[in-house]
């Protein structure tokens, strides 16, 4: 089916479908030949090449989901923010990113970039006049990531596409916390859109896996680099990813609303000292997040008041699971400090504005209420604890 003026949910659900020609079965059915004819055919098909059955049909509702000329699936996230980076990147160019990165990626960055001679500047406002300011003759590539991890900070795509074109740059965007039910990058000018489909896209915490989505032309080197570095996706992981967006755009909406609804009993809550969700109209960049999304997600991040031990709380918590990922259906908490972004010093956490007790929460699809009561309880429980202890 072609994409053609189709809704979110219909996208999900049937764009890029493979018709079960055979027995007429209701969903795409599942190739796992990693060998294939190679003479009387138009297209040489090889997992690694990207271009099996089940690859393609995917990369085509990805695709579609994203506004795209076209996309690829990738084995995780990080092999399609790896590869996206470095295909357009050769010894002596420069990139310039944002610091509220992903941590893997600010690892990458980090860890790798030097010894392939990359230059890296990162931007520690994602201010458009910031980035224009860092701008060298040999910057090729700009990186943003909004809404950031964990602080939930909005960076303006229009303003950064428009910068980045004006200087011949490339514009590359971690999509993966708004999800393309909430965001759509391509339509504010960005050139390249990446996911880890780990998260939303997946969204039941049972697949790793990328995506990359942009023109044919941005997809030219990424794709030549993608077969030599190998990060594909096994088709059954494929098939299952397709099964999981069918849903994507119900579960995302719901967790939009859920989120919301948390975000605003979490600010008037008197024992939470601060709540960063992009939705809350005391967000500092609620009016860009509404210019430029279509919901606010399901990620947010608080803190307790500072007499309140975070680590209690979230063992405290019932029914909301302590979890090192996120985006699944099932509502997880996390410590940035001692999971995603462990591997920063406490100096570069404090440079980005994350505290100790700072906790993320990705914010499921089950009744709000019963989410409320969780956190309650919790609450009451440290209450009680610290008050046990104290002499
Ligand atoms: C998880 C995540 C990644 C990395 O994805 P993996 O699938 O774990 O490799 C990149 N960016 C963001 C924003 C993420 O949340």
């Amino acid at each position: 089916m072609s994409s053609e003026k189709k809704g979110i949910n219909t996208i999900c659900t049937h764009v890029g479908e493979l018709e079960d020609k055979t027995y007429k079965g209701a969903v795409s059915p599942l190739y796992m030949s990693t060998s294939y004819a190679f003479e009387g055919v138009d297209i040489k098909r090889y997992p690694r090449y990207f271009n099996t059955p089940n690859q393609m049909a995917l990369s085509q509702k990805i695709a579609a989901l994203e506004h795209a000329e076209t996309a690829m699936i990738f084995g995780s996230g990080m092999a399609a923010v790896s590869t996206a980076i470095l295909a357009f990147l050769q010894a002596g160019d420069h990139i310039i990113l944002q610091r509220m990165l992903y941590g893997g990626t600010y690892s990458l960055i980090t860890e790798q970039l030097n010894k392939f001679g990359i230059e890296y500047s990162f931007i520690d406002e994602s201010r458009p006049e910031t980035f224009e300011k860092a701008i060298r003759p040999t910057t090729r590539v700009v990186y943003i990531e909004t809404p950031s991890n964990p602080l939930l900070t909005i960076t303006d795509i229009r303003a950064f596409a428009r910068i980045a074109k004006r200087h011949g740059i490339i514009s590359l965007i971690d999509n993966t916390f708004a999800s393309p039910v909430n965001q759509n990058p391509i339509d504010l000018g960005i050139d390249v859109v990446i996911h880890s489909a780990t998260k939303y896209m997946g969204g039941h915490s049972d697949i790793l896996a990328g995506a990359v989505a942009c023109s044919k032309a941005h997809m030219e080197p990424i794709f030549q680099l993608a077969k030599n570095l190998g990060g594909s996706l096994s088709d059954y992981t494929v098939w299952l990813l397709e099964r999981s967006i069918k849903t994507m755009g119900i579960r995302v909406k719901a967790q939009n609303e859920n989120a919301q609804k948390l975000a605003e009993f979490l600010e008037n809550h008197s024992d939470i000292a601060r709540v960063y969700y992009p939705g809350l109209p005391t967000h500092p960049d609620h009016e860009l997040a509404k210019s430029q999304m279509h919901g606010f997600g399901g990620m947010m991040s608080f803190e307790l008041n500072e007499a309140l031990d975070a680590s209690l709380f979230q063992k405290s918590l019932k029914l909301i699971k302590s979890s090192m990922s996120l985006a699944g259906v099932e509502s997880t908490v996390l410590s940035p400090t001692q999971t995603s972004h462990a591997l920063l010093s406490a100096e570069e956490r404090a440079k980005q504005g994350i505290k100790d007790g700072l906790i993320r929460f990705s914010v499921g699809i089950e009744e709000t209420e019963d989410l409320v009561q969780d956190i309650e309880q919790a609450v009451a429980e440290v209450k009680k604890r610290q008050m046990a202890v104290q002499p």
